[in-house]
Order: structure tokens, then sequence, then C-alpha cells
């Protein structure tokens, strides 16, 4: 059994209803995928209605850090992300939100203060915190540090694409580690070294579809279905069977994501 950690099944992107999409994933052992919202004011009522319909999807609150700078996310504070993450028991986890200095689509202040008002609702919550992060290194794991050092903060970094320095602080710091089709790619040669020091027990596999699909698709849409691509991939990368990367990878979302109830 494999667990797409990360995907967003009411993207407008996706070419499949979220019917066909869990149906074909439980035709390959994908059992169980999170839905992330992105924007708390667009795309999170969907979101949130798209979990409650099935048993074996959950989902997350959240803004994204290219949303960070929008007024209507801005407005949202502190104490009404808490009461959203804490309204519902298919919301699992706070996110995703983090830093994207390669697009920049939101002003970094706006991102750093987003950032942090989702580490705090964490702490206060016990939800785990679903980190998106690009091109903002130090930032990032400054501010994990600064508000989070000390305290009852757990989460992910999702769909990894940072270097060593990051995936070790991260590690250290008591977070897991989620890769993407990406590490699939030809050119990700850094990214496998990065995956084959990841602790068994600290690594979570993900789409992020529709984004990134993973070697043989990629280019074409991403399903919550090809997470078991990713998963077989890394299974040989680390010497491993198949099916203790499926097993590990699967434990170690219950044990993270630990409201998520199959
Ligand atoms: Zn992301
Ligand atoms: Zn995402």
């Amino acid at each position: 059994m494999w667990i797409d950690s990360h995907c967003h099944l009411t993207h407008e992107k996706m070419e499949s209803t979220p019917e066909e999409l869990v149906k074909a994933a439980g035709e390959v052992g994908v059992d169980g995928m999170v839905t992330i919202s992105c924007q708390i004011s667009g795309d999170f009522p969907g979101v949130l209605a798209t979990a409650q319909k099935f048993d074996n999807v959950w989902c997350s609150v959240g803004t994204h850090p290219h949303d960070a700078g929008a007024a209507e996310e801005k407005a949202i504070t502190q104490e009404k992300l808490v009461e959203l993450a804490t309204s519902d028991t298919n919301i699992i986890g706070i996110g995703e939100s983090g830093l994207d200095y390669y697009y920049d689509n939101s002003p970094r202040d706006d991102q750093k203060e987003s950032f942090r008002k989702h580490i705090r609702a964490c702490i206060e919550t016990d939800l785990p915190l679903i980190v998106h992060t690009r091109d903002a290194e130090e930032d990032t794991i400054n501010i994990m540090r600064e508000e989070g050092q000390g305290t009852n903060l757990s989460g992910v970094m999702h769909c990894f694409s940072s270097g060593p320095k990051l995936a070790q602080q991260a590690l250290d710091f008591g977070f897991y580690i989620s890769f993407s089709g990406i590490v699939t790619f030809n050119k990700a040669d850094e990214l496998r070294t990065i995956a084959k020091d990841v602790p068994l027990d600290r690594i979570l596999v993900e789409t992020d579809a529709p984004y990134l699909a993973p070697m043989p698709h990629r280019g074409k849409a991403n399903v919550p279905a090809y997470v078991a691509h990713t998963g077989k991939f890394l299974a040989d990368l680390k010497g491993v069977s198949e099916e203790e990367m499926a097993k590990a990878t699967t434990e170690n979302f219950f044990r993270l994501f630990n409201k998520a109830k199959l």
C-alpha cells in the first residue's frame, strides 16, 4: 500500500474527477492521499468537501507562498487558521506554507509572515506543517528554528528539491522529507544522492499532482496513482524491496499525520 502524501485533487489542471483519480489510485495500490490547500480564501472549501467525500482522502488548510501577499489571505489571522484547522476531522495538517524565492510571486516579507503564522497554528493545534520551500534554504530553516525550536512542531519538507544542507538540517529538526517525481528525472543526480542518505523511517512519497509526473509519464498530467512509480524508484535507489519501501513510507505517513485514520 502506498500513500500519496501531497496532491491537489481539485486543481484546474487535473484532467479527471476526484472520483476517477481515487479509483485509479486504488487499482495500483495507492490507498490513501492528502489533497492540499493553497488558498484559504480560494480552494480550501472545495478541498475540504473533497476530503469529506472519501474515507481515504484527507486534506490540509493553508496559504501557498505564491498567495501569501493576497489581501484575502493576509486577512486570515492565526486565530482563524486555528479555528479552521480544528473544524473537521478530515483536516490532518497545515499548509502548504513556506518560502518560494524562485518565483517570488508574493513579496518575501508577506511569505515570511505567513510562514510564521502557519508554524504558530501548528504548535497551537499539534497538527503537522507541510513546508513548501524553493531557493530559500537559509530563511526557511531559520524561521522554523525561531518559531519551533523546543516546541511540539512536526512536519514535512514537501516535494524536496533543495540541497543536502537543508535536508540534514530538516532531519536534525525532526522533520520528514517527501520526494516527488523530480527524483526520477534524468538531471536530478544531487537529489538522488540526498534521497540515498535520508533514513528509511523519515521518508514520505508524493506526486504533487497535477504537476511533476514521474518517469515514465513525464510531461503528462500527473495523478496520485503515479506515486507508486516514485516509490519503486526510491526502493531501487536505496537497495530495499518495493514492499519494504511501501511499508516504511506508509508507516511514516501515519506516524506524522496521526489524525489520519483508515
Ligand atoms: Zn509546493
Ligand atoms: Zn503542492
